[in-house]
């Protein structure tokens, strides 16, 4: 794979930010199962849009971050223009699960189809010119994911994200595309692709 090599400092930071993961929260109305969900290996099922590319990967067990899956998951999200890759935030992994947790409790359960992941500055750069996208997107930061799974319903999803409150989530009912970050919470619902 034609991912640029991970540094081993910035790794260090990453798991010193991990007990910021959700664990078992203890949020009033929190539906029955929630903390025994949080308390399972903790896995994602991906597709890269458009392509056969596909991972499985257990990225925390136990209490910790599983190394070897985090970064195959981080490689697996990278730029696919430029084919660099970072390392993407936990947390943000942790809201791709809760969208496994949505498709297991709707019987939908399906490999998260990826359309847009880690945006190097180039890459931005472009999608600024092109699509008049933010150029201080947290795509840029590893903080963000864009994803389109035609199996689940889009609104009924971005109501479930809104309700878990881990960041950003930005609907969009024309495609059907969700954006999850794990900036602050806000929210918003458009028409245009590209966020
Ligand atoms: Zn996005």
């Amino acid at each position: 794979m034609n991912s640029t090599l991970l540094i081993r400092r910035d790794f260090v930071k990453v798991l010193a930010v991990a007990p910021l993961l959700y664990g078992a929260p203890s949020s009033a109305g929190a539906p029955k199962g929630w903390e025994e969900f949080w308390r399972q290996p903790r896995s994602l099922w991906l597709r890269r849009a458009g392509s056969s590319d596909e991972l499985r990967a257990v990225y925390y067990m136990n209490g910790s971050l599983v190394s070897a899956g985090y970064e195959e998951i981080c490689r697996f999200l990278r730029d696919v223009h430029t084919g660099e890759a970072v390392y993407m935030d936990p947390r943000l992994l942790d809201l791709l699960f809760v969208v496994h947790g949505y498709q297991i409790s709707t019987a939908s359960l399906a490999p998260i189809r990826v359309t847009n992941a880690y945006e190097s500055k180039s890459t931005n750069r472009r999608l600024v010119a092109s699509h008049g996208a933010s150029k201080t997107s947290r795509h840029m930061s590893g903080q963000a994911v864009d994803i389109a799974n035609p199996e689940v319903a889009g609104d009924a999803l971005y109501r479930y994200m809104l309700w878990v409150g881990g960041g950003g989530v930005g609907h969009y009912p024309d495609t059907g595309h969700l954006h999850i970050d794990t900036g602050p919470r806000r929210t918003w619902v458009a028409r245009r692709v590209r966020t």
